[in-house]
């Protein structure tokens, strides 16, 4: 379907469809690998788990997406009808080509600074940086003299390797693990559009002290979260065990007895809820994007699905885009959290930039004028197949009853980005 609408949006249809072949054969020839491993990844959880005791929710989630070897982000593409899940840039070109004018828009209130810092965190196929940088290039003379660089942060080297074939040019170099005074890449390519692109496996390793635009959608998601109960007016944490009861390794969650390290640092003294989730990890990322902003100038961009400290456990496996448990499906299901957008602006307000929203998904692509580049694609679009398929993409990430209300847009912005605008302008799409 991807490939049909771009091909109606007249991209450039070559290089597009011999990367999604070139995705194919990856696939099939990592599949029966991926198997094998998520088996010994079980095994080897079930080993672990047996011999040193329970592991929080938050080790369980973090080995099971990210071990290095068997991990499920580790060896597949897992995006699309084909795969586990299909993303809002993978649907639509819209939603990249309107986060692009959202940067643009954001960069012309900021002064329009030469040089620019493109950061996207899990980019995933890389769909939704490759419409953004086209949708860069498509603006001609705007960006004419600045020197934009881009560095996408990706934990998989499998699909970093995917992001570079489909974001790179065709023989752009690709020097891996190199380590050079302040620039650490494990990366690096020419986009097809002419910008220097860094791979890092840490958001630490990007460049700092330079105006940077962070993006990150689908990101907070996928980082480990912790579990707590309350029970009996004291919080205790879930933690994952083995089932004894079961010669396969099998796994359940069990209540530990006493109150973790864990329920002293990461629970409010104020929380109301009877269960909570809570994922420092994202913290830690929120606060090294926030400072960075705060210090250098720049602004974020996070959507993901989530709530406002409001829901309580929402941990969950997808597999073949349906809920399965996570618990036996380690390493061949995606394990999600929903994400708690008012930890993350609690976080970002004690680092001294702006926070806006979060809004819906729907209001952020409403005010961006969604409306208007679907009228412009439909009349350009010649056939009446792809006009039906874009009227159901535009349908799925606006609906509110479909992607347009869980889904959520969160941004951080530098403080003088107000004053530059004699505090008049507000934040593009939040106003
Ligand atoms: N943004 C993409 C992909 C979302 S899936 C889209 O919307 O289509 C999550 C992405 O985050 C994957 O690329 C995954 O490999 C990456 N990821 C997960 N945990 C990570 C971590 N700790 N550090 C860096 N990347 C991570």
């Amino acid at each position: 379907m991807l490939r049909l609408l771009k091909e109606s949006l007249l991209l450039k249809k070559k290089h597009f469809a011999a990367s999604i072949a070139s995705v194919a054969t990856c696939n099939q020839n990592f599949q029966k690998d991926v198997q094998a491993q998520t088996i010994s990844l079980k095994k080897h959880l079930h080993d672990k788990i047996k011999t040193t005791g329970p592991i929080s929710v938050a080790d369980f989630m973090l080995q099971a997406l990210t071990d290095p070897d068997e991990g499920y982000y580790m060896k597949r593409d897992m995006f699309g009808e084909d795969g586990d899940f299909v993303t809002s840039p993978e649907l639509s070109q819209m939603f990249g080509e309107l986060i692009a004018i959202w940067i643009v828009n954001e960069w012309l209130a900021c002064g329009s600074p030469t040089e620019v810092q493109v950061v996207e965190l899990g980019p995933g196929r890389g769909t939704l940086m490759e419409d953004v940088i086209r949708t860069f290039n498509s603006l001609g003379n705007t960006l004419k003299n600045i020197s934009i660089s881009i560095h996408l942060v990706e934990i998989s080297l499998y699909l970093s390797n995917l992001q570079h074939k489909n974001l790179c040019q065709v023989n752009s170099d690709k020097m891996t693990s190199k380590v050079e005074p302040r620039l650490h890449y494990t990366l690096h390519g020419k986009s097809k559009y002419g910008q220097d692109m860094f791979w890092h496996d840490r958001i630490q390793d990007v460049p700092a002290k330079k105006f940077t635009f962070f993006i990150a959608h689908e990101f907070f998601d996928a980082l480990p979260v912790h579990q707590f109960v309350k029970d009996n007016n004291i919080w205790k944490e879930v933690y994952v065990d083995v089932c004894t009861t079961s010669n396969f390794p099998n796994f359940r969650f069990v209540l530990l007895p006493h109150p973790t390290l864990a329920c002293r640092t990461l629970i409010k003294p104020n929380e109301h809820r009877q269960k909570i989730e809570v994922s420092p990890r994202s913290g830690i990322i929120i606060e090294e994007i926030a400072r960075r902003i705060a210090h250098n100038g720049g602004s974020a961009l996070i959507a993901d699905y989530g709530h406002f400290g409001s829901k309580e456990h929402t941990l969950r496996g997808f597999k073949s885009h349906k809920i399965v448990d996570v618990l036996t499906n380690v390493g061949e299901a995606d394990v999600t959290a929903d994400v708690d957008f008012k930890y993350l602006k609690e976080i970002a307000e004690r680092c001294d930039v702006m926070t806006c929203g979060p809004i819906t998904q729907q209001s952020f692509l409403k005010n961006m004028g969604i409306d208007t580049r679907i009228m412009m694609l439909l009349r350009n679009s010649d056939s009446e197949e792809m006009k039906r398929k874009l009227i159901g993409s535009y349908d799925m990430l606006v609906n509110p009853e479909k992607m347009g209300e869980k889904f959520k847009f969160f941004s951080m912005v530098n403080k003088d980005r107000l004053l530059n605008n004699e505090g008049k302008t507000a934040v593009t799409a939040f106003a």
